[in-house]
């Protein structure tokens, strides 16, 4: 796949969604796509501003907050003070290494609930913390 026609492809998937396609927005889409780190909106910056120098964290805060709005990715609220963006909205568990900080996939099954107790259900969580299998090793 040429790098014209995937970005035709984020640009239709954009669209699809009422999404106004800004050149910062594909790129940061495009950066979601293909990292599946769980980036913080520092991390987005600092990988994309090399190359993109009028991006500013703004933009990235705020269209992250459009997708969000939109259900293309997922807030995660595992760290304490940063927030972190999953692209993968597919029901899964998180397990945060607390020593080398990576916020990893791993699947568990999560309960499908539409709705407990008369509440309803828009989104589940399980976070799991401890220290990962390449931590242990070393
Ligand atoms: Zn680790
Ligand atoms: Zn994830």
């Amino acid at each position: 796949m040429g790098e014209e026609t995937s970005m035709n492809k984020l640009r239709e998937y954009l669209e699809k969604r009422g999404i106004q396609p800004s050149f910062h927005r594909l790129k940061i889409l495009e950066y979601l796509m293909t990292h599946r780190t769980h980036p913080t909106v520092e991390n987005i910056y600092r990988a994309l501003s090399k190359d993109i120098p009028t991006l500013s964290k703004t933009t990235i805060y705020n269209t992250l907050k459009l997708f969000l709005s939109k259900g293309i990715v997922w807030g995660l609220t595992i760290d304490e003070n940063e927030m972190r963006y999953d692209f993968n909205t597919e029901p899964h568990a998180h397990f945060k290494c607390v020593k080398c900080g990576r916020v990893l996939d791993v699947s568990l099954e999560l309960p499908l609930l539409e709705s407990i107790e008369g509440h309803k259900v828009m989104e589940t969580h399980l976070y799991l913390k401890g220290i990962c299998k390449d931590c242990l090793k070393r």
